[in-house]
C-alpha cells in the first residue's frame, strides 16, 4: 500500500502517525496519509514565511512555474485521475475532466497579467501610486467532494498573487492532494508550497497560526463559521465557499424531454456530493407527472458501479458519514409521508452506493427540502404560481446557486435575476464561466473564488503618496 508524505519546505517529509484512506466502492485500503504533527504545521507555516520575501519579488519566475506545474500535471493525468476515483470515488472519465480543469486552472494563472500598480496622480505636486501586495502565507483548506479542482482554485491565484501556501485536503481524500505536491515538488522554491495532512484539528491548529494572513476555505456552512469566529481575534482575512441548497424552477412551457438529462446531470453529478447540485426542484404543477416520470426513468436505467469500471455513470458516495446522513435525510422524510420514487436505500453489498433517489410528497419544514443533502437524492415539488415557486426558492438561508428552466429565455433570465443566489442560469445548471467569480450570497459563502473580485482577495492594497514640494 503506497504511503503518501507531507511537503514541507521543499522536503517530502514522513510523519509519526499515518491514516489508512479507503476505496468507498470496496471498502479496500487506498493507501495510507501522513498526519501532520503541530510541529510540523508550525514547520511548514514557518518555510512558507522564510519564502515569501523571495517569490513575491519574482513575478515573472511565479508564472513560469505555474506554467510548468500545467505541463507536470498533464503528463500525470492518469495517475492523478485514477487516485481520485479510488479515494472519492467518482468514475474516471469525470475525475479525468478534473485533472484537465486542475492544468487548465494553472495555464490560465501562468498566462494572467495583473498591472502591479496604476497611478492615481503623478505630477509637481505629488506622485500617489496604488500598489498590490501579496498577504503573506495563505491556508488553503479543501473538501473531498472534488478535491484537487477546488485546490488549484486557491492555490493558482494565491501563488500568481505572490502569497505563498500551507494546503490542507480533507483527511477523507488527502492522497491525491499529497501526490499532487510530489509530483510539483521541484516546480517551486522551497516552502512556496506545503501540504500538511490531516482531520479538522490540523486544519483548525494551521488558521490559527499567527504568520497565516489569508484562510481561503471550501467545505461546510459550519466549519466556515467557526474558521470566521476563529479569524476574528488577529483579522485574517477569508474566502468562504460553503454549502448550498440550490432550487431550480421548471415554468410551465419548459420542454420536458430535453430538460430530464441536464435536470437530472444538475442534480446527480458526483452522486450529489457537488455544493452548486440542483438540490430542490420546483416545477409547475402541469409539468409533475411527466417530469418526474422521465426523472424516474432516466434513474432507473442509470450504471451505478466502481469508478474504474467504464460502464459506470456514478460512484459511491464517498464517505461512510455521507451515505449515513443522506440514509437518515430519507428516513426522515418518509417519517414526514414522503413518497420514494426511485432508489431510496443503499446497495448491498461492499462500498457506499446509494442509487439516484426521487421523492415527493414534501416541502418546507422537512430537512431534505430545508437542509443540504450533499448527495443523490432530490425532492420534486410542485407549484401553481411562479411567484410561490421563487418565494420558496429564495425562503433559505443557502444562496449559492439556481436556475429556471423555461422556453421563453428572456422570462427566464428575468426570474433567475430575482433568485437569492451568486450563480444563476436559465436553461442549466453546474456550468462555471471561466473567468466569472463564484461565491455564495447569504450562508453560502463569504467573498469570492475566481475572476477579478476572486483574484483581488489575494491582495492588499497600499497607497504610496510622494509629496514633490
Ligand atoms: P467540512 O467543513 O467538514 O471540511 C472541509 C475541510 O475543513 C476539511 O479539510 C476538514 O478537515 C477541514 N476542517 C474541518 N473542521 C475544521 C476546523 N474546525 N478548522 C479548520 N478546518 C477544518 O466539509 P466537507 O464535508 O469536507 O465538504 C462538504 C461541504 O463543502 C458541503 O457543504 C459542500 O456544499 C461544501 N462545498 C462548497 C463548495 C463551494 O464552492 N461553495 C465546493 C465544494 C464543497
Amino acid at each position: 500500500m503506497s504511503r503518501h508524505d507531507l511537503l514541507i519546505d521543499g522536503q517530502l517529509q514522513p510523519a509519526a502517525t499515518y491514516d489508512d484512506v479507503f476505496d468507498p466502492a470496496s471498502g479496500d485500503a487506498v493507501g495510507q496519509a501522513a498526519r501532520a504533527s503541530q510541529e510540523q504545521v508550525r514547520q511548514a507555516v514557518a518555510a512558507a514565511a522564510r519564502a515569501l520575501p523571495a517569490w513575491s519579488g519574482a513575478p515573472e519566475a511565479r508564472r513560469l512555474s505555474l506554467a510548468a506545474a500545467a505541463t507536470r500535471v498533464r503528463e500525470h493525468v492518469a495517475a492523478l485521475a485514477e487516485l481520485v476515483t479510488r479515494e472519492q470515488g467518482r468514475p474516471l472519465q469525470a475525475t479525468r475532466q478534473e485533472i484537465a480543469g486542475v492544468a487548465a486552472t494553472l495555464d490560465h494563472y501562468a498566462a494572467l497579467e495583473v498591472p502591479a500598480e496604476t497611478t492615481l496622480q503623478d505630477d509637481d505636486e505629488r506622485r500617489v501610486r496604488i500598489v498590490r501586495r501579496p498577504l503573506g502565507v495563505v491556508a488553503a483548506i479543501t473538501p473531498w467532494n472534488v478535491p484537487l479542482i477546488l485546490l488549484v482554485l486557491k492555490l493558482a491565484p494565491a501563488l500568481h498573487a505572490g502569497n505563498t501556501v500551507v494546503a490542507k485536503p480533507s483527511e477523507h481524500t488527502p492522497l491525491s492532494t499529497l501526490l499532487l505536491a510530489g509530483l510539483l515538488r521541484d516546480l517551486f522554491p522551497a516552502g512556496v508550497l506545503n501540504v500538511v495532512a490531516g482531520d479538522g484539528a490540523v486544519g483548525e491548529y494551521l488558521a490559527r497560526q499567527p504568520a497565516v494572513r489569508h484562510i481561503t476555505f471550501t467545505g461546510s456552512v459550519a466549519t466556515g463559521k467557526r474558521l470566521y469566529a476563529g479569524a476574528a481575534d488577529d483579522l485574517k482575512r477569508l474566502t468562504l465557499e460553503l454549502g448550498g441548497n440550490d432550487a431550480a424552477l421548471v415554468l410551465e412551457d419548459a420542454d420536458v424531454e430535453a430538460i430530464a438529462e441536464p435536470l437530472f446531470w444538475g442534480a446527480f453529478w458526483n452522486s450529489g456530493q457537488v455544493c452548486f447540485a440542483i438540490k430542490r426542484l420546483y416545477v409547475h404543477a402541469s409539468l409533475f407527472e411527466p417530469l418526474l416520470a422521465a426523472l424516474v426513468a432516466r434513474a432507473e436505467r442509470t450504471h451505478l458501479g466502481h469508478g474504474l469500471d467504464p460502464r459506470s455513470e456514478l460512484g459511491p458516495l464517498s464517505n461512510r458519514q455521507q451515505l449515513e446522513r443522506v440514509e437518515a435525510l430519507v428516513d426522515d422524510a418518509r417519517r414526514h409521508g414522503a413518497r420514494i420514487h426511485s432508489g431510496g436505500r443503499r446497495l448491498d453489498g461492499p462500498g457506499h452506493f446509494y442509487p439516484p433517489t426521487l421523492v415527493s410528497g414534501i416541502g418546507a419544514g422537512v430537512a431534505l427540502v430545508d437542509e443540504e443533502q450533499f448527495g443523490p437524492v432530490l425532492p420534486v415539488i410542485p407549484f401553481d404560481d411562479v411567484e410561490d415557486a421563487i418565494a420558496q426558492a429564495n425562503a433559505s438561508p443557502y444562496g449559492l446557486g439556481a436556475s429556471v428552466w423555461t422556453r421563453d429565455t428572456a422570462r427566464g433570465e428575468a426570474i433567475a435575476a430575482r433568485l437569492e443566489s451568486g450563480l444563476a442560469w436559465v436553461n442549466q445548471h453546474l456550468h462555471i464561466q471561466p473567468g466569472a467569480p463564484k461565491g455564495g450570497h447569504k450562508w453560502s459563502g463569504l467573498g469570492y473564488e475566481g475572476g477579478q473580485r476572486g483574484y483581488d482577495a489575494f491582495s492588499e492594497l497600499q497607497v504610496l503618496n510622494i509629496a514633490r514640494r
